[in-house]
């Protein structure tokens, strides 16, 4: 069963919840739900996780939705404006315009990004998955290339290793190649019936759950 382990009120007051299903052995894993508000599927997949007894074996990690302000809003970014994709202290993190990418007014200046940066550093994840939306592809930062490749064949989906543009301060960047930890961004469409969402990210955990 899982329990939610840490918890942060964001800036308009909504609870961003850790939860955690208590396994000590195996790999470490932590997934991601919702951190741009207009992609509500990771949140939506993640939060009916949570309601089934699925089985698991490796130690689980999981945030259903980093920015419960965006979701309530259905904007991209967070209350502040800011987008947490580009709000990580990366070393090509930089100021930019304030238009939906913008990127904070200093590095881990957001709640959600020092929420993040704090369960990362107590979790210390062997593996780290995250739920984005709308391209349809399986993307990954760091050594999860094999990883990622049995999930898009498990879900149908291509993998894409360059997304194609820049993206400075993302959490890929912050995870996947400075920090060194496996990161795998899982891209839903925007057009698919959420039970085809629901499966394909069950199956997806699944796979995790067992990996040794
Ligand atoms: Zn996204």
């Amino acid at each position: 069963m899982f329990k939610c382990i840490k918890t942060k009120k964001s800036v308009l007051n909504n609870d961003i919840n850790l939860f955690f299903n208590g396994h000590k052995n195996g790999k470490n894993l932590l997934i991601i739900g919702t951190m741009h508000g207009d992609e509500p599927q990771g949140a939506q997949v993640l939060n009916s996780y949570l309601l089934e007894n699925s089985p698991q074996k490796n130690p689980l990690y999981i945030i259903p939705c980093l920015n419960p302000d965006g979701y309530d809003k259905k904007t991209r970014t967070n209350a502040n404006q800011v987008d947490i994709n580009r709000n990580f202290p990366t070393k090509n993190w930089e100021l930019t315009q304030k238009d939906e990418f913008y990127g904070g007014s200093s590095p881990a200046s957001e709640i959600e990004t020092k929420f993040l940066i704090n369960c990362i550093d107590e979790i210390q994840p062997d593996l780290i998955l995250t739920i984005h939306a709308p391209f349809k592809i399986v993307n990954f930062d760091g050594n999860a290339q094999k990883e990622s490749e049995e999930i898009a064949s498990l879900i149908g989906y291509p993998v894409q290793k360059d997304i194609g543009y820049p993206t400075p301060g993302s959490f890929g960047t912050y995870c996947g190649v400075e920090k060194n930890i496996p990161t795998i961004t899982l891209e839903l469409g925007e057009d698919e019936d959420f039970n085809f969402q629901k499966e394909a990210c069950f199956k997806i955990i699944k796979y995790l759950c067992y990996l040794d």
